[in-house]
Order: structure tokens, then C-alpha cells, then sequence
């Protein structure tokens, strides 16, 4: 399959040729787990997902390698702030390591509500510290950093004359220029930044190992770098991120491990769009106000939905959420389910198996295999569900192969689809309330499940739910 990707690197679209025949080496930046992640980074890892998808729907061998953020990130680019994982500890007087834990496994139940693929390799920055301390060393063996007394060692990015060539030399040129106020102003140029960071004088950091240059802990590019090199090699196919990583830190991971190596870092840069609110602009995770995948069973809403949503829009295009947007996706997912329903009754128990030389499934891979456009390839899914010329066994086999990129639950029936566990569970409260005539419980049950969405009517068969969507 001719698959032909958009490369940020090269700025255009091109045929994607793995280093190995038939095998993908993937590296995606994880999330920063210091509090819940955004329904706009799991924009970033729904379209990851639809392309790992792709790419093992067109038959190649896939190893995806995710980092989890557990030190490191401060709250400002610039290398000062605070660590956003000690920002979560105080704000929730817990221990960073706690905040981690809590905050990685939340981001799996979101990460899996939505269908994403679990990763092949899943690697939190803290289990690699030596990898990143031998790597600084490398760079520094090389001449490549100096030291900032109480600060921290940093990438000498002046040395490097193809230094931003993923976001462009204007840009970087940019960046020095425009820095008047520079916040660290002992580094020798604004873009410079922190392959290692001491512990501050005074500061009681929970996360700081030993190191050739004292206590400290990495800098947050740094451990992308050491570990995409130690699971994928010194040169990896392709580097997967949202777009605000081109400028900083993925031009900083390629500044380091192409110091060390010597060698292209990776062949394929690929960026998602970002998704944005209409009045406030872009998510803030650390700003603490933004929506979760919980938000939306909690409006009555399968997290399903959102993906959807998320596919019709193409992931190199800026998406605003809105929820009339969310509603009119949930809506076209149901009638989605309920037409490959409708097609699997037709097609009963006749054989079906897929025909790759049919015009519908040429014409999906098309659309996929340029540059993944997910919007095209539904239209294509929709059309051919429809078309009642094409028999229904036929019909049929190309909604179970979609599936396997669109991975939509296709043959949920929509109202299964819709109910949160933790809604049902209140449900079935409330029936036993009932029953045990606890009318005030009842009551109070059926306004709380009111309040999540969820309209209770008591008919004569039982208990009926349904959504008040929105
Ligand atoms: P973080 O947890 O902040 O490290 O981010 C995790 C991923 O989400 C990264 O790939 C970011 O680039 C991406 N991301 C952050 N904000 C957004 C957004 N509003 N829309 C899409 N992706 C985002
Ligand atoms: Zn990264």
C-alpha cells in the first residue's frame, strides 16, 4: 500500500518507507500526570490511534512506544517554574509518586473509553533516569552544553548550525530576537534549554536522583530523547506529538539525540492539531478548567461519541468543541450503529467475506492511506452502508473490517453504548429503593441521575431510562 504521510520535518506529503520492510517503530509523547488530560490530548491520542490502526490495517507490524511525564516538565518552557509533578503533590498533599499513579491511571481508563490501542512499550520517565544521565553526558563529552551555577547544564543550541530545522530557522531566529525579557538570563541564547536541572539551593524536591553534576533531575526533552533511542534505536520511523511540541520540544529532542548519535532521529515527524474552546482558546491542563472524558457520560454521552467527532474533522485541522458539535456527532453515531445493524440482520447467516477489489474498499483505503483522511473514509463507510444495490453479506464484511481502524463499536446498539457504568449502578439504587419503598431515597436518586442526564420513567413493566443528551 502506497501510504503517504504528512511530514512536519519536510513540510509536505510523502510515501512513508519504513527503516525495516513490513515494520513501524512509533513514538509517541505520553501525558504530563499531574492532573486528569484533556479531552484535547485525547484529541492528540485518538488521531495516533486511527494511524497505528492504519498502519496495521495496511498490514504493517506495529510497535508503539508511549512515555509517561512523571518528572521533569515545568510549568514554563523557558526551564524555570516549578515541576509540575511537585505542583500536583502540593495542590493535593500527596506524594509525586502518588500523584503519578493516580493521575497514569486515569489517563488509561480515558485513553481505553475511547478505543485507543494500549501502546507496545509504556515507559514513565523516572525508570530511566541513568539512560538520560548517559546521554547528557554524551552530549556534553561533545561540547555541546555548559553549566549554569545553581541551574541546571544546558544544550549550547548555537553550536548546532541545523538547530530548528522542524520548526524553521525565521522561527528560531525569532525566538532570540523577540526575547527581551528573558527569564533565565544567565543561558547564553533565549532557545537554550536544560538537558539536566540541579535541585535549587533550599528546595526539598520528592523527585531528584545523583548525578556527575550533583543532585538533580532531567530535563523534560531529555527523556524522550534516551527513551525513543533505547526501545526504537538512534534513528526511529516516526516521532507522533500534538503541534505545540514542534517548536520546543521536539525541535530539543532532535537537537539532543542527533548531538549524541550522529544520525537523523527520526524519519517522520507527524503533528495533531490542537483542539480548542471557542472563548477560552486552547485547553490548559494547569490552568485546572477544562472537560475530561468523563464529562461526557456524566451529559449522557458514549465516550464513543467523541471519537467520532474527533474523526470528522481531519487531524491536521484545528477542531472547536462545541457540545451542539457533540450532539450532532452522538446522533450520527447511533444512526451509524443502527444502519451496520440493520445491514447484519439483512445479511443473516449468508457467508460474507470481504472483496478488496470492490470500488467502496479501494476507495476507504484511499482515503486512508492519504495522510489518514479519517473524514473521507467515513464518508466512504456511510455511502456503502447505504447502498442497498451492494448485497448486505458484502455490506457487512466491509463494516467489520472498518471497524478495525474506525473502532466505533459498530454493532453496540446505541443505548448500550450510552450508559456509564456508574450510571447504571445508580439505576439499579434506585430500583432497589424502590422496591424497598424508600421514596425519599428513590427521589433523591432519580434527581442526581437527573442532573447526570440520565430521565427516569417508572412504567408499568419496570424502571425506563433514557437520555436528556446535552
Ligand atoms: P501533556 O499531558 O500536556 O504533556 O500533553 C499530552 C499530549 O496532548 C501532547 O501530545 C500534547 O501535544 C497534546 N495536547 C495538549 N493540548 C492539546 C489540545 N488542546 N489539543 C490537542 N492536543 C493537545
Ligand atoms: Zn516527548
Amino acid at each position: 500500500m502506497n501510504f503517504r504521510i504528512y511530514n512536519t520535518m519536510t513540510r509536505q506529503k510523502e510515501l512513508f518507507k519504513p527503516i525495516k520492510e513490513g515494520e513501524a517503530g512509533i513514538y509517541t509523547c505520553g501525558p504530563t500526570v499531574y492532573h486528569y488530560a484533556h479531552i484535547g490530548n485525547l484529541r492528540t491520542y485518538i488521531s495516533e490511534d486511527a494511524f497505528v490502526r492504519t498502519l496495521k490495517f495496511f498490514g504493517w507490524k506495529v510497535k508503539r512506544v508511549m512515555n509517561i511525564t512523571d518528572v521533569g516538565h515545568l510549568t514554563s518552557d523557558a526551564d524555570t517554574g516549578e515541576d509540575k509533578m511537585e505542583v500536583g503533590a502540593k495542590r493535593e498533599g500527596k506524594t509525586a509518586w502518588e500523584v503519578a499513579k493516580f493521575y497514569t491511571e486515569a489517563f488509561f481508563k480515558d485513553y481505553k473509553a475511547l478505543n485507543c490501542l494500549p501502546p507496545d512499550v509504556l515507559c514513565p520517565a523516572t525508570d530511566y533516569v541513568q539512560e538520560m544521565i548517559d546521554m547528557a553526558l554524551a552530549i556534553e563529552k561533545k561540547g555541546y552544553t555548559y553549566n549554569i551555577p545553581g541551574d541546571g547544564v544546558y544544550f549550547d543550541t548555537a553550536k548546532l548550525p541545523d538547530y530548528g530545522k522542524l520548526v524553521g530557522k525565521a522561527h528560531v531566529e525569532g525566538i532570540q530576537a523577540g526575547a527581551r525579557v528573558e527569564a533565565n538570563s544567565a543561558k547564553r541564547h533565549p532557545a537554550d534549554f536544560a538537558v539536566w536541572k540541579f535541585a535549587a539551593p533550599g528546595e526539598q524536591r520528592q523527585m531528584e536522583w545523583d548525578s556527575p553534576w550533583g543532585k538533580g533531575f532531567p530535563g523534560w526533552h531529555m527523556e524522550c530523547s534516551a527513551m525513543a533511542v533505547k526501545h526504537l534505536g538512534e534513528t526511529i520511523d516516526i516521532h507522533w506529538g500534538g503541534e505545540d511540541h514542534v517548536a520546543i520540544h521536539h525541535t530539543n529532542e532532535i537537537a539532543q539525540s542527533e548531538t549524541a548519535s550522529g544520525k537523523t532521529f527520526s524519519n517522520y515527524w507527524m503533528h495533531a492539531r490542537f483542539l480548542v474552546t471557542g472563548d477560552e482558546g486552547k485547553m490548559s491542563k494547569s490552568a485546572g478548567d477544562f472537560l475530561t472524558v468523563s464529562s461526557l457520560p456524566q451529559r449522557g454521552y458514549d465516550p464513543l461519541a467523541y471519537r467520532y467527532y474527533c474523526m470528522l474533522t481531519h487531524y491536521r485541522k484545528q477542531l472547536e468543541f462545541t457540545w451542539e458539535g457533540v450532539e450532532a456527532a452522538a446522533r450520527g453515531l447511533d444512526g451509524l450503529r443502527a444502519l451496520a445493524q440493520k445491514v447484519k440482520a439483512e445479511a443473516g447467516t449468508a457467508p460474507h467475506s470481504l472483496d478488496r477489489e470492490a470500488q467502496y474498499f479501494k476507495d476507504f483505503c484511499a482515503a486512508l492511506a492519504d495522510d489518514v483522511n479519517m473524514p473521507a473514509a467515513m464518508a466512504v463507510l456511510w455511502e456503502t452502508l447505504k447502498d442497498a444495490s451492494l448485497p448486505a453479506p458484502q455490506r457487512l464484511a466491509f463494516a467489520a473490517a472498518a471497524e478495525e481502524v474506525t473502532a466505533l463499536d459498530l454493532f453496540k446498539s446505541a443505548e448500550a453504548g450510552a450508559l456509564a457504568p456508574e450510571l447504571a449502578a445508580l439505576i439499579k439504587e434506585r430500583e432497589a429503593a424502590r422496591k424497598a419503598k424508600d421514596w425519599k431515597r428513590s427521589d433523591e436518586l432519580r434527581k442526581e441521575l437527573a442532573d447526570k442526564g440520565v430521565l427516569i420513567e417508572d412504567a408499568a413493566g419496570g424502571t425506563k431510562w433514557k437520555l436528556a443528551r446535552g
